[in-house]
């Protein structure tokens, strides 16, 4: 595992009273060159950054330093972090992949060494070790369906719900919104499958029931939503 320094001119000090509490995983979306460009363009109408880029041959570029805040999450929210980004409660970590295929070994191999140092830095919970979709449902989607979760779960990098036995109960939209919102996403338990609604059991769906991505208001996921609310307490 190679680490290379690339300082990124985009980071601020963290807000006073802030620290990394959450991991954040992201795909690029383009190749590395373009990447690193975007990540490190100080001139750009709409700068970005994250504290680490991931290449797809396992190369990790160090771009931004943990003690600073990354420009990688953009307005988000998960539970009651909820007052607009949670770029100064985390760290970001950007994987070179276009979102169309599969996330190459080399990058698994970096990121199972990358991510336990940095939750055990920072103390971070596995529970907070989440995608990009989850803290943005409504306008991301990375690091999208083919990064395996469980995987990287099995190594303490984010949590898998175990579902003991299958859901017996109606498929409510209102007891899936409030499975949703005490897991940390920003649903209102409206009754009716909204755009949040949808957006945040995709985001779900992508990172822990992959299988139900496209029928994703049925039992299996809703044992598994209610099994992860279950084991937050
Ligand atoms: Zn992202």
């Amino acid at each position: 595992m190679e680490l290379r320094r690339v300082p990124s001119p985009n980071f601020s000090p963290r807000a006073s009273g802030s620290w990394p509490v959450f991991l954040i995983l992201h795909y690029t979306a383009c190749d590395l060159d373009l990447s690193l460009k975007i990540l490190t363009n100080g001139q750009s109408d709409n700068p970005v950054s994250a504290h680490y880029l991931i290449a797809e041959d396992g190369t990790i570029f160090l771009l931004v330093d943990e003690e600073m805040s990354a420009w990688h999450a953009g307005r988000s929210s998960w539970g009651a972090y909820h007052d607009g980004s949670l770029n100064t409660w985390s760290i970001g970590i950007e994987l070179v992949n276009l979102g169309s295929h599969p996330y190459t070994e080399a990058q698994y191999q970096s990121l199972l060494t990358l991510c336990p140092a940095i939750q055990k830095r920072h103390q971070i919970s596995p529970f907070h070790v989440l995608g990009h979709a989850d803290i943005a449902p409504l306008r991301k989607s990375d690091p999208g369906h083919h990064l395996d979760w469980r995987r990287l779960a099995e190594h303490g990098i984010g949590v898998q719900p175990q579902a003991r036995a299958p859901w017996q109960g109606p498929l409510e939209i209102r007891r899936l919104q409030t499975l949703l919102a005490r897991i940390g996403y920003n649903v209102t338990p409206s009754g009716t499958m909204d755009l949040e609604t949808s957006s945040s059991l995709r985001a779900f769906c992508q990172r822990c029931a992959p299988m139900h991505l496209h029928n994703a208001v049925c039992p299996e996921v809703m044992a598994l939503l209610d099994a992860y609310a279950r084991s937050l307490s």
